[in-house]
């Protein structure tokens, strides 16, 4: 995999507050990286110091085997779209996305010829005379899209893009994302605080936290194997059980549910005394043996539409449960008592 952009030991702080400490990150060519994390954890920060908006206090930027790091925005060859379009509003759709090339003083046959390709890669070529205030959201979205794309960048930054569409626009959009990264092979630098987007959008994702990575990897790494708790809770939704190893020997380990007190067999070898298992809701079942698996009793029940989600109260903790809908009714209520039984197979295990 060749690397089209490296940021190594990158800090910065705002005034006093340290905002980045140290991160290094290689961006793969051709791949659409997320950066994922929570409201002020530093994404946007990073990504404008890959564009040259922010410069940083310590760390280097190397784009194509070049240091950018005191290269100014619009020399570098990356572009970035915001949330907000900002589109000007007095010219044409096709004004604005000839706006750059004719800045960069592109002949006119050339910027006719890409402006139109541009725009029939984001599917609007019939909209190029409207006026840029004639646009819906998703529309304004795809013409930012198109005025970046058409200057051919390395990479093509991403700033919450989607996040001023509603949700079914969105959706739409994230399929438009990948269909046009498919057709360009741009590599994607893409910041959001939305898991599902991640998830559904990059080859990789780099989870975020107070101005740290704490994981880089496909989304089925960070979601089936994150590494820290702050991962498994961040990606999706996740039951973090603390146990202590009792026993361990040959295919199994008996341990015992540090906040209950329960004991549980898995199948798997556990090396360390103390442990967190990690499992997700989707991979728990409910058992009406109360004394199979976990036993606890059902305070609430929601139905999610391809599944329903039951909190189970044990002793001192809850777990939460989703168990396919499968078109069979309901056989649990409310107050039920129940088993919850873990998965055949090994669970994700982080060792404290
Ligand atoms: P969000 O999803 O809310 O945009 P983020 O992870 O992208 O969050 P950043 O925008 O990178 O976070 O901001 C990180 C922190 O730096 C925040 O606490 C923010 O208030 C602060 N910050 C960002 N830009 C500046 C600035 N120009 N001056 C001072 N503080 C700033």
């Amino acid at each position: 995999m060749n690397t089209v952009l490296s940021l190594t030991g990158i800090s910065k702080s705002f005034g006093k507050i340290p905002i980045l400490h140290g991160v290094d990150l290689e961006v793969h060519d051709g791949e659409i990286l997320s950066l994922l994390g929570p409201s002020g954890c530093g994404k946007t920060t990073l990504l404008r110091i890959i564009g040259g908006f922010e410069r940083p206090d310590r760390g280097r930027v190397v784009l194509a085997g070049k240091d950018i790091t005191d290269v100014p925005p619009h020399r570098r060859p990356v572009n970035i779209v915001f949330q907000r379009y900002l589109l000007f509003p007095h010219l044409s759709v096709f004004d604005n996305v000839a706006f750059g090339l004719r800045i960069d003083k592109v002949g006119k046959q050339d910027i006719e010829r890409r402006v139109r390709e541009a725009l029939e890669l984001v599917g609007l070529e019939e909209l190029a005379d409207r006026r840029a205030t004639q646009l819906s959201g998703g529309q304004s979205q795809r013409i930012s899209l198109a005025r970046a794309l058409v200057k051919r960048p390395k990479v093509l930054l991403l700033d919450e893009p989607l996040s001023a569409l509603d949700q079914k626009v969105r959706i739409n959009m994230q399929a438009e994302l990948r269909r046009i990264h498919r057709e360009t092979g741009t590599t994607f630098v893409y910041v959001t605080h939305d898991q599902q987007e991640a998830m559904s959008l990059s080859n990789r994702v780099v989870v975020m936290n107070a101005g740290r990575i704490e994981q880089i990897g496909t989304p089925a790494e960070v979601y089936h194997r994150s590494a820290t708790k702050f991962v498994s809770g961040f990606v999706g939704d996740a039951n973090l059980m603390a146990v202590e190893v009792l026993d361990s020997a040959g295919d199994g380990a008996e341990v015992k549910v540090v906040e209950t007190g329960q004991r549980l067999r898995l199948r798997q070898t556990l090396p360390q005394r103390n442990a967190t298992l990690v499992v997700r809701p989707e991979l728990l079942r409910l058992s009406t043996a109360a004394d199979e698996g976990l036993s606890g009793t059902i305070s609430d029940i929601a139905f999610l539409g391809s599944c329903v989600q039951f909190h189970v109260d044990l002793d001192g903790m809850t777990l939460r449960v989703q168990e396919p809908v499968g078109g069979t009714p309901l056989t649990h209520d409310v107050g039920d008592s129940v088993g919850v039984v873990l998965p055949d197979h090994p669970v994700h295990v982080l060792t404290d």
